[in-house]
This record gives structure tokens, C-alpha cells and sequence, in this order.
């Protein structure tokens, strides 16, 4: 979320480069004094005025020349070199392993797609109290606890971040979470035309484990066991390291789930294929789940037969985003009301 302050100059920068790289092509004469405005001349002059003024918004190992011999998509190229030094400097000077947790998560693909989703119906959009409570977790700002909250309903205490009321077991809230994320993946599934089933029983013949999902992928002519999860960046055995390793709590699970399943043997006498679908709760997608999207979207096509697969990733990715976002936001809200109920106060909820 940028400010618009900061975002003008890199607009008036990239204005400027664009139209400067082609007006000599127009006016062959004006070559001279637009030489000039492209190198930091400091003068009274109204060219060396002009040219002081954009230098000032320029980043400091560029030059307006540098940047005319390829103008194409600038004003995104200076966004994102923009963007790179604030997270670098912010990662360089740490105010806590939460924030620097957090703010590697938020780097990983899929993590801000709720941000980009267009509301054009109920399943991309999010209610107010519902996107202020996702901007909140988002933006590291405390939860709106109340005078009268200090304690969950089995008995710890609630940290103003969020974390425990995200996590706790009890009331339900990471449960209905992952079986949201289970339906949003099996209706992506369904969109293929892909034969699944889910929470199938006695899967294997040595444990009561069973996948989230079975699915047929008929390209390989496997069945395909996804196991759903979302993981906390913030628990106390992940935190050290996802303070310093980008995606550190999405690999553990993946690590874990391998372990969990790797030497199980299923109904049918295989070993099982099981892919484990992690998402942080920021946002961030652990790598075998944006590679699955990746291997479905080859298999998705248009009307006409036309290969699609990029809007597929798109759509899906949004889905996705935004359903565990709208999971997190109402998780918060259930619990500070059961919470402040508790308590005998008539604090609102404020995801209504
Ligand atoms: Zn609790």
C-alpha cells in the first residue's frame, strides 16, 4: 500500500522518460536542449530546473538517461526497485522476529492476490469489518481488543497481534479455516472436470491418516492425495527461522506432510502421492501448492479449446487469497465476540 506522494514521482519520472525518449524522433531541433534536461544540471535555468527537480526523484544509482534507453512498463520497474529497497531496509533494521516473520511472508506469491481482486461478486469481495480486519493482520496493527479482553475461552491470554485468537483450537477457528480451503481446492478441481473426492476413508492400509482430497489426474494416470493446511509464521518452533528464511513455516509443513505420508501405503499398493497444499496465514503459499496451480492451469482451457492458463492461476489464486483472508477476518471477529461476551461487555463486533 503505497502513498500517493511517493507514488507521483515515479509517475512524473516515468512521464517524462517516455515523452523525452520520443520527441526527438518528432522535432529533430529540440535534441540539444533535451541532452540537457537528461543530465543533473543544476542551474537557474528553466531546462536545469526541470532537470534538478526529476534527478531529486530519480534513485540514487540512476540517471534520467539510463532509464530513456528502455521505457517500457518504468513507472513498474522504479515501483518495484522502490518497493525492494523499503522492504530491504525495513528486514536490515528488525523491530521484532514477528515483523520480520510477517513481512517475509508477505513477500511470497499469492499473498497480497486478495489486494488485487476486483469485488464484482460476493465470492471476491469482502465486507468492511472484514477487510479491516485482514488490513490489520496485513499491516502488523494491533487487534481491536477492547478495555475489557485479556483472555480466550480456554483460559491463555490473548496477544493484541492476533496470533492466539488465529491459532486456538478452541471454538473452532483453524478448522473451519482449512475446510473453507478444502472447498475452495475441490471446486478449482471441479472446474477441470478432474474426479475427486474428499475426506475419503481407510485410504491406507496402515493408518488412519487420510488426505484432505483424492484426485484423478488423468495426464498421468495417478491418483493424487492433497492434504490442506495453513501455518503460522509466528509459532514459537517456526519463528526464529521464518524471522530469517522467507516461506520458513510453509517448508516445515511441507517437510512434515512428506515425513507424514512418505511411507504410507494406500488401498491401492502404492506408496502415496500426496502433495501437501500449504498457505501461511499472511497469505504466503508454500511451494508445492503454487506448483500445483501451476501443473493444473496447463489443463485449462477456454470454450474454443484455447489454452488459458494464466487467467485460470489468476482467478484461482484470488479465490483463494481472498477466501482465507475472509477465514481470518471472521475467525478474529467469532472469537473477540465469544470473548467479550465472556466478559459481560457490549463492545461491538466489528466484522458486522
Ligand atoms: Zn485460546
Amino acid at each position: 500500500m503505497t502513498s500517493i506522494e511517493t507514488t507521483c514521482h515515479i509517475a512524473f519520472v516515468s512521464s517524462w522518460a517516455h515523452s523525452l525518449s520520443r520527441l526527438p524522433h518528432l522535432f529533430g531541433d529540440l535534441t540539444s536542449p533535451i541532452k540537457n534536461i537528461s543530465c543533473p544540471i543544476p542551474s537557474c535555468t528553466s531546462v536545469g530546473s526541470i532537470s534538478h527537480q526529476l534527478h531529486l526523484a530519480l534513485p540514487e544509482d540512476k540517471s534520467l538517461a539510463d532509464l530513456m534507453c528502455n521505457t517500457k512498463k518504468l513507472q513498474q520497474k522504479l515501483n518495484l526497485q522502490r518497493t525492494d529497497n523499503i522492504v530491504s531496509s525495513i528486514l536490515a533494521n528488525p523491530q521484532s522476529k514477528r515483523s520480520s516473520a510477517r513481512f517475509r511472508s508477505l513477500q511470497g506469491t499469492g499473498a497480497g492476490a486478495w489486494l488485487d481482486s476486483i469485488p464484482q461478486s460476493a465470492k471476491f469481495a469482502l465486507k468492511p469489518g472484514e477487510f479491516r480486519l485482514a488490513t490489520r493482520l496485513r499491516l502488523g496493527c494491533e487487534m481491536p481488543l477492547g478495555s475489557v479482553v485479556s483472555t480466550c475461552e480456554c483460559g491463555k491470554d490473548v496477544d493484541r497481534d492476533g496470533y492466539h485468537l488465529l491459532t486456538c483450537k478452541s471454538g473452532g477457528g483453524p478448522v473451519w479455516t482449512h475446510e473453507t480451503l478444502s472447498s475452495v481446492w475441490s471446486s478449482c478441481l471441479q472446474q477441470l472436470k478432474m474426479t475427486h473426492q474428499r475426506e475419503p476413508r481407510n485410504c491406507y492400509i496402515n493408518s488412519n491418516d487420510r488426505p484432505d482430497i483424492i484426485a484423478f489426474d488423468a495426464q498421468s494416470g495417478c491418483d493424487i492425495e492433497l492434504d490442506i493446511s495453513v501455518a503460522h509464521p509466528w509459532a514459537q518452533q517456526i519463528l526464529s527461522q521464518a524471522a530469517l528464511e522467507d516461506g520458513a513455516a510453509a517448508s516445515k509443513r511441507e517437510l512434515e506432510k512428506a515425513q507424514k505420508y512418505g511411507g504410507e501405503w494406500n488401498m491401492w499398493g502404492r506408496t502415496s502421492n500426496c502433495i501437501a497444499l500449504v498457505f501461511e496465514h499472511f497469505g504466503r503459499w508454500g511451494q508445492d501448492a503454487v506448483d500445483f496451480l501451476n501443473r493444473l492451469s496447463h489443463q485449462s482451457t477456454d470454450e474454443d479449446g484455447r489454452s488459458n492458463g494464466r487467467e485460470f492461476k489468476t482467478y484461482w489464486r484470488r479465490c483463494l487469497s481472498i477466501a482465507l483472508q475472509r477465514c481470518n477476518a471472521n475467525v478474529l471477529c467469532k472469537k473477540l465476540g465469544r470473548v467479550v461476551r465472556s466478559k459481560d461487555s457490549t463492545e461491538p463486533c466489528l466484522a458486522n
